[in-house]
């Protein structure tokens, strides 16, 4: 077990990803076969989940290979992001092998694939750029740099990312601890600070009030912010972003000049209320109803039923509604209709409002193990009026709210992308304090090369999740719907990414890390979470990337 290890270079990472890409295909074509071009999927789950994950790490993959790249062409970056790159790649072409390999026969390419995608010289390359050496040497120069991240950005960017990195350090920080453990709401300062810095304005465009700084400006402060705290700071950006996109793509004119420089100015909270308690992920199901109705001489809609899961309810000063417009519920997601709904903002674990005409909307927050800040509200609404003018799009809108809603969700979703890089980063850094601290057996536990081989191991995953989240929001920026499902492989890995860092930064904290005392024990729990909303991951990999693609 040599210390010095020959690090893999990104020529070899590209060999590899070659060859990874080569038994891809075959393994991608014969699954469109098998599900006729996606349609036949729900036969076919368990295969179709493979793919698209192998299809998820090859993309990590190259985009982490173009990052070091780039940012070697640029003259940015050093040697180990390179080899950090380069190993990184390597483990996710390995983990797409050993996921494709159970499914050779089913998808009927036969070890003959494998031998011919990897002959002996490229297996042979690939157990070289994984070798546990080269992940405890990148581990050692990770702890000693304290897990920092210094991944090589342009200038404006890194300005952005270190201004929002001391906000955040010192704002938000040094209360993050407090509110988990004492299930405190958001407190206001942090949206007042937050909307003067003009971070809810980050992609609402110009001339309706935004900054418009593009999609990795907006993730590197959700990067940031999450860092800090998941709940209390890094999602609050989140759900401004789902409406201001589905505004964008549906609202008239006159919509999007009243609501969006609100929005930017970060004068109203968004709630988004999709979930309902018989309805999660077959969001085509929704049955809250909204029907029409005049109050008060003012024609519009009054909604009746009960949502779940909507995250900010109570401080919320509006709900993105997803409800059923037309009661035949044959017609699906045709019968849906996205609203603005207006309510009074509460700051307590429950909330109820009433209108003049009757109407009435209740929420109650339910308790969770963590992402603590925000709260998640069941909420009732009873013949709640929300004006005609509150239908997005308005009278063209009727309808289209489920298209709407899934448009705002792929924003939503490369969010997540970011706040699972900056959790998964917060939890890296803590796990490179503890090692270089605690002493077992007379020695640092950094010493020893388990720990050095996990450290390692996370930081070259991290900077995958990374690469592709970052790819991501740059697509979004050419093409919002083209770059959706590149926005929802971001998510599926990253979030699985963050999960797995966090639990390995808490096991280096032993049992420390299971005490509240330590902000490992919080990381831990917020991560799990980010698998389950913006689509579960289970839905996201089957609808969403599988589908995209194994359809035609
Ligand atoms: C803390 C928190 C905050 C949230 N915030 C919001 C919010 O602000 N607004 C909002 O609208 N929602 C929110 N949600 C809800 C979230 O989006 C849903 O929980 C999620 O979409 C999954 O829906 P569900 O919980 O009903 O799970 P279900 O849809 O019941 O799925 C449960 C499991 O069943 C399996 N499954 C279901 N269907 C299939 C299928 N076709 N094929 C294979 N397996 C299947 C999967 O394993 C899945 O994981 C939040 C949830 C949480 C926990």
């Amino acid at each position: 077990m040599s210390d010095q290890p020959v690090l893999p270079t990104l020529d070899d990472a590209r060999q590899l990803l070659a060859a990874a890409d080569s038994l891809l295909t075959g393994a991608l074509a014969r699954a469109r076969v098998l599900t006729q071009n996606g349609k036949a999927i729900d036969d076919h789950q368990v295969l179709a989940e493979r793919v698209a994950y192998a299809a998820t790490e090859a993309r990590a993959a190259r985009e982490l290979i173009e990052y070091a790249a780039g940012a070697r062409r640029e003259g940015r970056g050093d040697a180990w992001l390179e080899a950090t790159a380069a190993a990184g790649a390597a483990e996710l072409v390995a983990s797409l092998v050993a996921r494709l390999t159970p499914a050779v026969d089913d998808l009927g390419i036969g070890d003959d694939a494998l031998q011919a995608s990897f002959p002996p010289d490229l297996r042979k390359k690939l157990r070289a750029a994984s070798n546990e050496s080269v992940f405890r040497a990148i581990g050692r120069e990770v702890a000693g740099r304290r897990g920092r991240n210094e991944t090589p950005l342009d200038e404006t960017l890194e300005q952005v990312r270190s201004s929002v990195r001391e906000f955040a350090e010192k704002e938000i920080a040094p209360h993050a601890e407090r509110i988990h453990r004492t299930d405190d709401l958001v407190p206001e300062e942090f949206i007042t600070k937050m909307a003067a810095l003009g971070y809810f304005g980050l992609s609402v465009p110009e001339e309706y009030g935004g900054y418009e700084m593009g999609n990795l400006a907006m993730i590197l402060t959700t990067e940031e912010l999450s860092r800090a705290s998941l709940a209390a700071a890094g999602s609050l950006i989140t759900r401004p972003e789902i409406l201001t996109k589905a505004l964008m793509a549906g609202g008239t004119e006159e919509q999007k000049k009243f609501w969006l420089p609100k929005i930017a100015a970060g004068d109203l909270m968004v709630g988004i209320s999709v979930t309902e308690p018989d309805i999660g992920s077959d969001v085509a199901g929704v049955k809250c109803r909204a029907d029409r109705a005049t109050v008060g001489g003012v024609e519009g809609f009054v909604v009746n039923g009960p949502k779940s899961w909507c995250t900010f309810a109570g401080r919320a000063n509006v709900l993105a509604l997803l409800a059923r417009t037309d009661p035949d519920m044959s017609k699906g997601p045709k019968g849906l209709s996205l609203f603005i709904v207006e309510k009074e903002p509460h700051r307590g674990h429950d909330f109820e409002c009433t209108q003049p005409g009757g109407g009435k909307m209740s929420g109650k927050a339910d308790a969770t193990i963590g992402y603590r800040g925000m709260h998640s509200f069941t909420v009732q609404l009873e013949n709640w009026f929300v004006p005609a003018t509150n239908l997005v799009g308005d009278q063209g809108g009727l309808g289209k709210g489920f298209y709407l809603q899934m448009g705002g969700f792929a924003a939503g979703r490369l969010q997540t992308g970011g706040r699972a890089c900056g959790l998964a980063q917060a939890a890296l850094e803590r796990a490179c304090e503890y090692v270089l601290d605690r002493v077992q057996f007379g020695r640092a536990t950094v010493e020893y090369g388990l720990t050095q081989f996990l450290i390692g191991r996370m930081a070259a995953k991290l900077a995958a999740a990374r690469a592709i989240t970052y790819a991501a929001a740059l697509a979004m920026d050419e093409d919002e719907r083209k770059a959706a499902p590149l926005a929802a492989q971001a998510k599926l890995l990253a979030c699985d990414i963050a999960v797995g860092i966090t639990q390995d930064a808490q096991l280096l904290h032993g049992g420390w890390g299971y005490a509240e005392e330590y902000a490992i024990s919080r990381y831990t729990v917020d991560a799990l979470v980010l698998p389950i909303f913006e689509g579960v991951k289970p839905i996201l990999e089957l609808k969403v990337v599988a589908r995209n693609l194994l359809g035609e």
